[in-house]
């Protein structure tokens, strides 16, 4: 069993994707420790700073304080604390919809979402780009998937008029993300809502690194666009800018009460501690307020000097910078590492072979100085490498 294994491991490392986990030794930041070195972070999705802040650190302790450590069962089983029920609510009037559903993690939404509402008599259409925890979701619904190519509208239309023709009597889901994770560009997401209005589908749009930093007090895209009427099934994390951990769905009372009923992601999975709904409640109320327009000014200033530094532009606070072959995309990493920069190298399963990258994240919490410092050094190593 284990030579079997070892032989495995074997083949990842000769292939150059071996992946292990390392102990950050700081709490979250521009700046941590790991490996006794002092790092400037240019990896997490921390965009507005919050994880590590002292008001949602405050708002934890709040959460502990009245309402105790562990929620002791799934929501169903035991009732609802108030945080949970408190942050569906502020969620719902986020997202402008009628009600919310909040999870473990995103990745437990979009597991719990997609096969509760599409299966095996229904279409699922796909960008090719979108996240993982979307592809497994709808692997496991049962539903038949079609993939588009990364916002090929064209292609989308024809599979969208297909799902008809193919006589699907069901559902038509189309599943993209406001901000891709791993290319940091946007869905054209005002042409996909016209295409499946047409075609009478469904969208599920993933709003995972648009949450807290796009759109009218950090909505997301969908409000940017003046959309958010018009996708009927809105996903989040609360992981990423929202500093914490747990995911939401915003959609009709009815998809909600459907995913109560039918959600495994929710139904066999013990709540969330307390607390964190109650600090997660608190970060969605910051980051609508002047303290959040604070926050995505000091980011789209940050943006706006890397963009000048690199002369590469992003819709979002994420850079690829595309290197293609794993090794020397790891070997990059490493020597930034060398250097002082914490700036991760993203390849295959994560992206497609031969199109390994470094993955530039950038945050509220980043000093200018940092940020022309890393394009600098950046620009260096990847002459050396070349
Ligand atoms: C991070 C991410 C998720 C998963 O969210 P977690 O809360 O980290 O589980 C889902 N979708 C996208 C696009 C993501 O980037």
């Amino acid at each position: 069993m284990n030579w079997e294994i070892e032989k495995e491991l074997e083949e990842i490392r000769d292939a150059g994707l071996f992946r292990e986990v390392r102990a950050l030794e700081s709490p979250q930041g521009a700046a941590v420790r790991r490996g006794g070195l002092e790092l400037v972070n240019f990896s997490s999705n921390d965009y507005l700073g919050l994880a590590a802040s002292r008001e949602l650190e405050d708002a934890l302790k709040e959460g502990v304080e009245r309402f105790g450590a562990g929620a002791g069962a799934s929501r169903l089983v035991c009732g609802s604390l108030t945080p949970h029920e408190e942050l569906e609510a502020e969620i719902a009037a986020f997202k402008r919809s009628e009600a919310a559903l909040s999870f473990s993690s995103g990745y437990a939404v979009a597991l719990g979402v997609i096969p509760a509402l599409v299966g095996k008599d229904d279409v699922i259409i796909l960008d090719k780009l979108c996240h993982a925890s979307l592809v497994d979701a709808a692997r496991l619904s049962g539903a038949t998937v079609r993939v588009f190519p990364h916002n090929h509208l064209d292609k989308l239309e024809r599979l969208l008029r297909g799902a008809r023709d193919d006589g699907a009597v069901g559902r038509v889901l189309v599943i993209t993300e406001s901000i891709f994770s791993m290319d940091g560009d946007a869905a054209a997401l005002r042409d996909i809502v016209e295409l499946k209005d047409r075609c009478g589908a469904w969208l599920l749009l993933d709003e995972a690194h648009a949450i807290g930093l796009m759109g009218p007090n950090g909505r997301g895209l969908a409000a940017q666009l003046g959309l958010e009427g018009r996708v009927e099934l809105q996903m989040g994390t609360l992981s990423k800018a929202v500093g914490l951990g747990g995911g939401y769905l915003a959609a009709s009372r009815q998809v909600i009460s459907l995913l109560v009923n039918k959600a495994r992601s929710f139904i066999y999975s013990t709540a969330p501690p307390p607390a964190v709904a109650f600090a997660a409640c608190e970060s969605l109320r910051l980051i609508q307020g002047t303290a959040g327009d604070a926050l995505r000014h000091a980011l789209r200033r940050n943006i706006d000097c890397w963009q000048s530094a690199t002369g590469t532009s992003s819709a979002g606070a994420i850079f690829p910078v595309i290197v293609g072959d794993e090794s020397s995309a790891v070997a990059l990493s490493r020597r930034l590492l060398d250097e002082g920069f914490l700036v991760p190298a993203i390849r295959y399963p994560t992206v497609a072979r031969g199109s390994a990258r470094l993955r530039v994240t950038l945050s509220a919490s980043h000093e200018l100085v940092q940020i022309e410092a890393l394009a600098m050094r950046l620009r260096q190593a990847m002459a050396e490498l070349s």
